[in-house]
């Protein structure tokens, strides 16, 4: 075997097992899609308003800390679908600026700084909750308040950017716990 052959053949193994990769990688991104699909259209059918954060996920995936559970949460990809249920069933989709979302205290309104580590809101007006619960009432409120009159009856549901769970622990907790 000529010195040249020995390196074509290197070069289509190594064709194989990239094109085992991405093959293996497509089937998981359909899953994934297919997954966020299926929430999202539970979720919009059973709310007349999903609330979230418009997050720019592109500036996110940026910081190394982060872009690990946002890929893994396909946080795009849900809310992309979330948009497209929204309009298929007549509901509404609201996007609000995640300005102090999770920094405000969603029961007095005062500021609490907390770095992403600190899981717990806790407030000196007494109001104790998970980080992300506190952060998706705020959201749910700026929805509403944004929308006013047409939001008056709705059964709103807000997903918070909960970084770090997983899409499914956070949609089911914010529906036990919302109002
Ligand atoms: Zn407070």
């Amino acid at each position: 075997m000529s010195e040249k052959s020995e390196q074509d053949v290197g070069k289509s193994k190594d064709w194989l097992s990239r094109a085992r990769f991405s093959r293996k990688h497509l089937r998981i991104s359909r899953q994934r899609d297919e997954h966020a699909k299926r929430l999202a259209r539970n979720l919009v059918r059973s709310n007349d308003l999903v609330a979230y954060e418009n997050l720019q996920v592109r500036n996110l995936l940026k910081n190394h800390c982060l872009a690990k559970s946002i890929a893994d949460a396909s946080w795009y990809l849900f809310r992309q679908w979330i948009e497209y249920f929204a309009g298929k069933f007549g509901k509404l989709a609201v996007a609000v600026a995640p300005h102090y979302t999770s920094q405000m205290c969603s029961a007095c309104g005062a500021i609490v700084k907390k770095s992403l580590l600190t899981r717990t809101h806790v407030c000196t007006c007494g109001c104790e909750l998970h980080r992300d619960t506190n952060a998706a009432i705020n959201i749910l409120n700026l929805a509403k308040a944004r929308d006013g009159q047409s939001q008056s009856n709705a059964n709103g549901l807000a997903t918070s950017t909960l970084l770090g769970e997983s899409l499914v622990e956070q949609v089911a907790r914010m529906k036990l716990e919302s109002p």
